[in-house]
């Protein structure tokens, strides 16, 4: 397999009738921040273009990055990521509230990153097994005593787990439900390893959310689907599984938790699917229509952002970027921001020195927003936007303004927030 290939089906049902229906910049992978400039400015770009199956309504990539390459060099460590322990802890109360497994009962985490999810069931007394090919993440959470295989989700993986450790009463795939290319595999790996009396947990960014919350910075290669739940329902029902409860949550501005059962299971479909449903057909979230609206509000974010800062460096203005975030070189392409940078501020061990991905802007220590006193400060670690506004009034008062860039661009000042 090359670094990338094309499918022409849809990820979901298989159908060949898949439309583009948002044009994105190609853009580079995201982490690899490099201490060459050279390296980092030539850094190879993968197109991340997103389509809809016309059939089943699933949203999704299409340009497929081969795993290997994706997750080899992946730093990012859910465990360190902020917010991130704290809502682990919260969703595991939650599964155990909703599962009540046995004692001793076995707990699975596909993608568990560095343990951080797990760790909670094993303090509960659980047995738990992690599954992640990044191996750098899985040596750490076998370091901290979460065992873990450094692995992709396979077929055989998911009969050895089984035949090894017997079925689980939890199953969960935080984030990586929109990870997987294959994720036919995935949930027939699902429906192998679970109990009949189990539950799988899923959480995906959900795509009523990042249409309404304009969010381009979470379109990156490797969000490979970006779900709603009518497709989702008939897909796993396909598969031998059936959605029995669904909860909108606020992680990562707007995702989606699935509760799943083997089809036929002793849970009662819950409300909250019917509701979903409901308002996804009010949204119209399956029509090809609504995702092309999606893209001209992309369209016009870029031409305001690429002509907002455009004048603000012919006015001779000094720009910065806040946060090294994913979302960073995403954002910096898909908003035409390229060259306009002269560093970006972030505190991160692993990528202070070094060059952002792409754009090659240096990263330097937050220190350097008060010493050098950029005149505007863009906001790239969006997700923080708030608490990076808060936390830095007094750059603002000193004169120093941030620009937020989505939903909707606005200038941040110490006289109040203004809307390009
Ligand atoms: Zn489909």
């Amino acid at each position: 397999m090359s670094v990338v290939s094309h499918r022409n089906t849809c990820r979901l049902c298989d159908s060949g009738n898949v439309e583009l229906v948002v044009n994105l910049k190609p853009i580079p992978l995201s982490e690899n921040y490099s201490t060459d400039r050279d390296v980092a400015l030539g850094a190879a770009r993968f197109p991340v273009d997103v389509y809809m199956c016309s059939d089943c309504g699933h949203v999704q990539h299409l340009d497929v990055i081969d795993p290997k390459v994706l997750w080899d060099s992946y730093t990012y460590y859910s465990g360190e990521a902020k917010g991130m322990p704290e809502h682990f802890v919260q969703v595991s109360a939650n599964i155990l509230r909703k599962c009540e497994p046995p004692a001793g009962a076995l707990v699975i985490d596909i993608g568990s990153n560095d343990g951080s999810l797990l760790k909670p069931f094993k303090q509960a007394g659980f047995r738990v097994v992690g599954i992640d090919p990044a191996t750098e993440a899985a040596r750490r959470a076998n370091e901290a005593g979460i065992p873990t295989i450094p692995s992709l989700m396979t077929a055989d993986l998911a009969r050895r787990l089984r035949e090894e450790h017997g079925p689980a009463h939890v199953i969960c795939a935080f984030n990586v439900f929109a990870h997987a290319d294959d994720l036919g595999e995935m949930v027939d790996c699902v429906r192998t390893m679970l109990h009949p009396d189990g539950l799988f947990f899923f959480e995906a960014q959900y795509l009523l959310d990042i249409i309404d919350g304009v969010l381009i910075a979470t379109i990156f290669h490797e969000h490979m689907s970006h779900h709603s739940v009518t497709p989702l329902t008939t897909f796993l029902n396909r598969h031998g599984l059936e959605l029995i409860s669904v909860e909108r949550a606020r992680v990562q501005h707007g995702s989606l938790i699935g509760v799943v059962q083997q089809k036929g299971g002793r849970r009662p479909v819950e409300a909250s699917v019917k509701e979903l449903l409901a308002l996804e057909a009010d949204r119209h979230l399956t029509e090809l229509q609504t995702l092309r609206d999606f893209n001209a509000t992309v369209t016009r974010l870029r031409e305001k952002a690429a002509g907002l800062v455009g004048k603000l460096k012919t006015e001779g203005a000094k720009i910065a970027g806040y946060g090294a975030a994913r979302s960073g070189p995403t954002l910096i392409a898909q908003l035409g921001l390229s060259g306009t940078m002269e560093y970006i501020v972030d505190d991160h061990p692993q990528k202070v020195g070094k060059y952002e991905t792409g754009d090659g802007v240096p990263v330097v220590p937050t220190a350097h927003l008060y010493e050098r006193m950029p005149d505007y400060a863009i906001i790239l670690a969006w997700v923080h936007a708030k608490k990076i506004i808060e936390t830095n009034q007094e750059y603002l008062k000193r004169g120093g303004r941030f620009i937020v860039l989505c939903p909707e661009m606005r200038i941040v000042s110490k006289d109040g927030d203004v809307k390009v």
